[in-house]
């Protein structure tokens, strides 16, 4: 351990080197990647508790690296938001996923929404809502079934800019999530200043299900103020059957986890909605 000249200490460890050299490989590779446009959407089915049917997804994206095969989110979209580069690829997210919406559409399935994560700089972004109606328009998607996911702490950060945008975008007819509620400070009766329609309880709440009251207790109170509040609620994370009746049990709308499915590639997806759903 060597001293930093503060309390800190910078420990050395030999996997961090492996960690820097992939932060800039990836790094620099990124703008390229962009441009060769080597990312693909997977998705996450969103399936409803009281009979099982899908009725959406969440598009998470991938980097399928040349050499590196597979990349997860959590590895380059930090990467992203430090380059700016965050801009154009979540252009490309948002255009993707409303081609695919479109798709779906076009083949017959039932009506799925479909929902896209934003990360906080492309939400400053002051042309975002401009962006996204273009892509709308030149998709022609049905807005209805058009959902954005964005996070507490994203709309904290200058709350009355945020109110003025999210109303931006319920212009544009599409619906409003907040992705991983009880991770940031802010109380459900704050968060209702804001038009939303959807909350999506965060994963940590949903793993401890059935396994500590007090938490069962604060995820039950959640569901039921929230629907007080005319919100809808989804899990996220649900990988048991036990997670799941508690939640239907606590009147939960929606849920999505690795109990009914991982996220897929679109074909696999629509297989999967297809062997699902009884049409
Ligand atoms: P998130 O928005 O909270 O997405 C949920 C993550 O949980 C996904 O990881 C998903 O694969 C994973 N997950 C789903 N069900 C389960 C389950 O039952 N158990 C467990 N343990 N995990 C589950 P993924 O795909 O690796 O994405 C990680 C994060 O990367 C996302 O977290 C999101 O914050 C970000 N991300 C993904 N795609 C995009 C994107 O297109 N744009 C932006 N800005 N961020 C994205
Ligand atoms: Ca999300
Ligand atoms: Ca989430
Ligand atoms: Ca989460």
């Amino acid at each position: 351990a060597k001293s930093t000249g503060h309390n800190l200490y910078f420990v050395y460890e030999s996997h961090m080197a492996d960690n820097i050299d992939a932060h800039l490989t990836l790094g620099g590779g990124l703008r390229k990647a962009i441009d060769e446009e080597q990312f693909v959407l997977h998705y996450q089915p969103k399936v409803r508790l009281c009979d099982e049917e899908v009725v959406g997804a969440e598009a998470l994206i991938r980097w399928v690296h040349p050499e590196l095969g597979m990349i997860s989110p959590d590895q380059f979209i930090p990467l992203a938001e430090e380059s700016g580069l965050i801009l154009p690829l979540g252009e490309w997210v948002i255009r993707r996923a409303c081609r695919q919406l479109k798709e779906w559409r076009e083949s017959g399935v039932a009506p799925l929404k479909l929902s896209v994560n934003l990360s906080s700089r492309q939400f400053m972004q002051a042309d975002l809502v401009d962006m996204v109606e273009r892509v709308m328009q030149e998709t022609g998607v049905d807005p209805e079934y058009f959902e954005l996911e964005l996070t507490e702490s994203m709309l904290m950060t200058d709350a009355q800019q945020s109110i003025d945008k999210l109303h931006g975008f319920r212009k544009l007819g599409l619906t409003l999530s907040i992705d991983d509620f009880g991770t940031g400070y802010s109380s459900l009766a704050y968060l209702k200043k804001f038009p939303i329609q959807t909350l999506k309880i965060d994963r940590s709440f949903i793993n401890d299900l059935g396994l500590d009251s007090d938490n069962d207790a604060i995820v039950k109170a959640t569901i039921a103020m929230a629907k007080s509040l005319n919100l809808k609620v989804i899990a996220e994370g649900v990988e048991t059957r036990t997670q799941f009746d508690l939640l239907s049990g606590y009147g939960c709308q929606e849920v999505q986890g690795y109990l009914f499915s991982k996220p897929l590639c679109g074909e696999e997806f629509l297989r999967y909605v297809n062997s699902q759903n009884v049409v």
